[in-house]
């Protein structure tokens, strides 16, 4: 058996920057890194820019989080193409698909998310991709090529980010979604349309329909809508959502459905296992409850926290404001604050044909989040200070 002060289960950001963290505090402890993928650990929220970029061979190495030898250097092992497939609770063991078994002290859950499929027929037929890896977008660099008529099934970020990437390669992109516009859950009415009327005017048209299936012998060759249009299509990207990857703890009080519960400290209520990243149930410690994000900048924070308390060498609260962001063609987004509910009230200052622009979103008299369209780094973080000001008691 193999004994290990620190496991850390999955290489994507999270467990990498857990390693980094907790190697500021203990430089010495015996640290395993198991991730499923082949690539070392990478950053997915650079995949459509580096992968997809034209003519640029160094791009993709833009994505990594550290170089090989950083690994080496400091002392982490990394095992890649390997899968924890049991995880004693009780026992503090491993079960890894090599058939080899590593006891840990302590460990750091960061399983992160898989793409939602949908209940549809057809849903396995080749030219449908589903988008989480960087095998993945691999696989829609080589398959775009010479496609005409690609559409994108979705209306959140990585529906949106697909389409401006694939667009800016000049190919023809339809955006399929069940709602009249993008993003329309997290945006004002107004601000939604002008989202979408702004996509259009680049050449990616949204048709506003419901997913019925995909008919096709092993190929796609058509998209059936709800409303029982079959419209013909070459390749489809479904972008229909993620959902926490909890297989490893499923039935156990770490495999809540909403994801692995934790306190402010990362740590769930088994001592010495913590969890970040898209699995966390974390508590807010702004606005209350327990929220799970989806996002990097979060788990990057998360990872930071938890890997500093692993050691037990610091005792860090986890708290921070969510807060993500999202290129589409020209213009950034930083999405600052609290955007699970569609605002009462709003309030936009600028104009949004001429960015920078900023949208102000109220529950009551709450400010509750706040959107920012191209503005600067500076602007970005004095909003976080008035969405927590709002929430200070
Ligand atoms: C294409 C794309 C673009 C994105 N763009 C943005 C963006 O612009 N902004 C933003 O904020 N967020 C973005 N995101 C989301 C962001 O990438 C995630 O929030 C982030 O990757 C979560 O990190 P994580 O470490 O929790 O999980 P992941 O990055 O999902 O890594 C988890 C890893 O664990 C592995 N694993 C799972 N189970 C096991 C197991 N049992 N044994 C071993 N390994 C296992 C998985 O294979 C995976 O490699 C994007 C995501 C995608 C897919």
């Amino acid at each position: 058996m193999i004994q290990r002060d620190y496991l850390i289960v999955g290489a994507g950001i999270g467990g990498a920057t857990v390693c980094e963290s907790l190697r500021e505090y203990d430089p010495k402890g015996s640290v395993t890194l198991v991730g499923y993928e082949s690539a070392l650990p990478y950053h997915r929220s650079r995949l459509f820019s580096s992968v997809l970029a034209k003519g640029d061979p160094k791009a993709l190495s833009n994505i990594y989080c550290h170089p090989p030898e950083w690994y080496v250097k400091n002392k982490i092992e990394l095992r890649l193409e390997t899968l924890v497939t049991q995880f004693n609770i009780g026992r503090r063991i491993a079960v890894l698909n090599t058939g080899q078994v590593i006891e840990f002290r302590k460990c750091c859950l960061a399983m992160g998310s898989r793409v939602r499929r949908p209940q549809v027929a057809g849903a396995n037929l080749g030219k449908i991709l589903y988008l989480r890896s960087l095998r993945d977008l691999l696989a829609l660099k080589e398959m775009i090529v010479g496609e005409k008529n690609i559409f994108i099934i979705g209306g959140g970020f990585i529906a949106a980010e697909a389409a401006a990437a694939l667009r800016t390669l000049g190919l023809k992109v339809t955006l399929l979604c069940s709602q009249p516009a993008l993003w329309q859950q997290w945006l004002d009415p107004e601000t939604a349309r002008w989202l979408t009327e702004f996509f259009a005017a680049k050449g990616v048209p949204l048709l506003h329909a419901t997913l019925n299936g995909f008919e096709g012998k092993t190929v796609l060759r058509n998209i059936q809508t709800k409303s029982g249009d079959r419209i013909a299509a070459e390749l489809a990207i479904v972008a229909g959502g993620v959902e926490p990857n909890l297989g490893l703890v499923a039935n156990t009080p770490l495999g809540s459905p909403n994801g692995t519960p934790v306190n402010d400290y990362l740590e769930t209520d088994e001592k010495g296992i913590f969890a970040v990243g898209d699995i966390a149930l974390y508590p807010d410690a702004i606005f209350g409850g327990v929220r799970r994000s989806e996002h990097c900048e979060i788990t990057l924070e998360q990872a930071r926290v938890a890997g500093a308390n692993l050691t037990g060498k610091k005792r860090q609260r986890f708290k921070a404001l969510p807060h993500n962001s999202c290129t589409v063609f020209n213009l950034r987004f930083d999405f600052v604050g609290d955007f699970s509910q569609a605002p009462v009230r709003y309030e936009i200052q600028g104009d949004r044909d001429k960015p920078p622009f900023t949208a102000r979103y109220f529950q009551g008299p709450k400010l509750m989040g706040m959107l920012l369209c191209n503005s600067s780094p500076e602007a970005v973080e004095n909003a976080k200070a008035e969405v927590i000001l709002a929430h200070k008691h």
